[in-house]
Formats: structure tokens, sequence, C-alpha cells
């Protein structure tokens, strides 16, 4: 099977990319064609004014994948910017996309409510405001899609009754409507990046994609400008499949979802000081004050992350052992972070030596482009040909 995969360049991965699309990307290049990519025209559709780090970012991405295993013998590594037949094709596609499909994408409007929330709430918690995070979300999650949009109205009043003061929330409001948030999402770029999606997996006839359930719509939106596309003109596209791969269910070390907006990330090329702090701050059964409080491992962080890195009989002694007050807390995070540290050992290895060697990374990633720009220009030729264009 042809498979096609991208990931934005957005700074070094962690241990939920691992888990979510990394592991599932090293099974599926032992038995298919896999095409992966670094989405960097994506990274721009909602942050192109934050381009300074993004070369970078690009190197970074690429040299964890290799470290993690992706392998460029097996797997087709490459830079979408590097094939601009995606842009070309993008922009045939722009031509027969109804706007009404790209309106009513869930993922364009989830995007859009999480850059809002993300917004309010760093500008809360910028100025210092304690304030309960879920609470909040319920507040602008309300606000955004039982009101159709934002209400500014509605807004104003359910922040003030969260006792923020209303300068501040005058200010929140005032920003959303007129500051860099409504601009990053009020682009054409952002509006349209599913067409850009479909352009990146059908420019190479993918037989499927592995998508996580949030990001079903896109698959389907993909299908549907491949339908459109083929009953206009002649049938040159596949209509790829979705290959459901299940979310990784690792949390962020305070415990909600592992995110880098949230700061509670493990990195891939976590050092192991850091690795240490951070596994001894993570939080633990709330009603376990002491050792010889029982504990409830089914509601522990640190015992989900055992689950993951500490072999199973292990795991079952030490969820005996908690439930039996038998075992610290700081004992049994001690296991974790020699656990997770053993993990992370030989990426990190491997990762400096790729840093070391930057030359070589450069020379797959180029390989890796010309590999899939003769493919999608073989497609090309066919969408110019089917459309009526003339092939210069
Ligand atoms: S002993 Fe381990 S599993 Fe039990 S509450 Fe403490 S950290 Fe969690």
């Amino acid at each position: 099977m042809r498979i096609v995969s991208g990931m934005r360049p957005t700074g070094k991965l962690h241990l939920g990319h691992y888990f979510g699309v990394i592991k599932n990307w090293l099974k599926l290049q032992d038995s298919n064609e896999c095409f992966f990519f670094v989405a960097d025209w994506h990274a721009l559709t909602n942050k192109y004014k934050e381009t300074s780090d993004l070369k970078q970012n690009i190197y970074d991405l690429v040299i964890d994948w290799l470290s993690c295993g992706i392998n460029p013998e097996k797997s087709t590594i490459f830079v979408q910017s590097g094939v601009k037949e995606h842009s070309e094709l993008a922009l045939l596609f722009g031509m027969i996309t109804p706007k009404s499909w790209l309106e009513l994408n869930p993922s364009y409007k989830d995007l859009k409510f999480n850059l809002i929330f993300q917004y309010i709430r760093d500008f809360l918690f910028g100025k210092n405001i304690k304030i309960d995070q879920d609470k909040l979300h319920e507040i602008v999650y309300k606000a955004f899609y039982h009101k159709k949009d934002i209400d500014y109205e509605g807004l104003t009043k359910d922040l003030t009754d969260l006792k923020i003061k209303q300068e501040i929330v005058n200010e929140i409001i005032h920003n959303i409507k007129e500051g860099d948030i409504g601009k990053d999402i009020d682009t054409f770029g952002f509006f349209g990046y599913p067409i850009l999606m479909a352009a990146d997996i059908l420019i190479y006839n993918a037989d499927a994609v592995p998508v996580g359930e949030d990001q079903l719509p896109h698959i389907e939106i993909t299908r549907e400008i491949a339908r459109r596309f083929n009953n206009l003109y002649s049938p040159i596209f596949k209509e790829p499949q979705a290959l459901l791969t299940e979310s990784s269910k690792l949390l962020g070390i305070d415990g909600r979802k592992m995110s880098k907006s949230y700061n509670n990330t493990i990195a891939l090329s976590e050092p192991r000081e850091t690795l240490e702090k951070k596994v001894l701050s993570m939080k633990t059964d709330p009603q376990r004050l002491k050792k010889t409080d029982p504990g409830r491992p089914e509601i522990c962080n640190v015992f989900s992350y055992h689950k993951y890195f500490t072999d199973l009989q292990e795991v079952d002694k030490i969820q005996a052992k908690c439930r039996n007050a038998e075992i610290g807390c700081v004992e049994c995070k001690r296991i974790l972070f020699e656990n997770v540290d053993k993990f992370l050992s030989p990426i990190r290895e491997k990762r400096k030596e790729y840093e070391e060697n930057i030359g070589y990374v450069e020379k797959i990633i180029i390989t890796g482009t010309q590999k899939a720009k003769e493919a999608a220009k073989e497609n090309m030729k066919n969408v110019r040909n089917a459309m009526g264009l003339i092939n210069f």
C-alpha cells in the first residue's frame, strides 16, 4: 500500500508524538511504500509571523524521525515545500472546491476555537490570574459553538462572572476582535488548508492515510475533492482510505493533554537532568498524603506512565504495592524516571550523531524530496492533461 503522512514542524517532538504517530509509522514502513513529509507550508497557515525558527524546526523534525528509527532506505522522507507540485495541485483543487465544504470543515472550526481559547488562556495566565482552566474552556466553548461564532457580549459576562476584572475582560475582547488572533485565523491560507492537505495526499495517489479520529473530516474532504475531479475531468485520483490510529493516551506531566502550549511535555530529546525533575514533579493520587496511605493507581498519572515504560511484571508489582501502601510515591517515580530514561537514551544518542553530521541529514532530505518530486511530477502531467492545460 502507498501511505502518505506528514507532520508540521513546530519544534522538537515529545512522547505524545511518539506514541500517537511515530510508533505507528515505524510499523507501517516495514510493509508499505511510505511517504513521510515535513508539512512546512502548513506550519505557515496559522504561524506565518513566527518563521525565525522554521528552518531549524524542519531539521529538528527530520532528526527526531531518524533518531526514532524512521528509515530513509524504507521510507521517502521529504519536505513539502521542496515539491512545488503540491502547490500547483492545491491551486487547481481550489478552482473546483465549493467554499461551503471548507466552511463546514469541523477541523477548521476546532482549530479556530483552540486558537481563541489559547489566546484567552495565555492572556489571563500571562497576567498571573489564577483561574479554573476547565471552567474557562467551558465558557469559551459555549460562546464559540453554541452561539455560532464568538458572542462577545456573552463572553464578557461569563468571564466577569468568573471574577476576572472587567478591564481585563474588555482588553481580551478588544484584542480578539482587532489583535493578532483575528489576523492569524482569518487568512486565505488558514481557511483553505484542507485543499492543500488534499493535494498533499492525492498527488501521490495514496491508498491510505494514517489519521486520528479528529482528522477524519480531512480525509473525507480529500475523498470528496478526488471524486469531484474524477467526475468533472477524468478518473485519475484514487480515493484514499483512512487508517484509523489510536491517539496517544499518554498525558502531560500535569495530567492534562500533552501539549507544548501547556508546558507539560517530555521531549524525545529531553536531557536526563530535566527528565528527572519533570518525573519527580508529576502529580500522583491526591488522597495519598503519606506512604502509609493506600494508593489508587487507576487514577494516578505516574502509574499510567508505568504502563508504557515499565515491564509488565513490575507494573503488576507496583500496582499491588501501591494499593497496600508498600511503596512511596517518590520511590515509584524514581523507578519510572529510570525506565523513561532507558527508553529515551538510544533516541538521544542517535540524535547527537545526526546533529554532528547535519550534512548527512541534508542529503537524506534532498534525496527524499527528489524521489517525491518524481512521483508528483508524473501525476501532475495527468492532471494538466485532464484539465486541458498545456504540459510545459
Ligand atoms: S505509589 Fe506510584 S502509582 Fe501509587 S500513587 Fe504513588 S506514584 Fe502513583
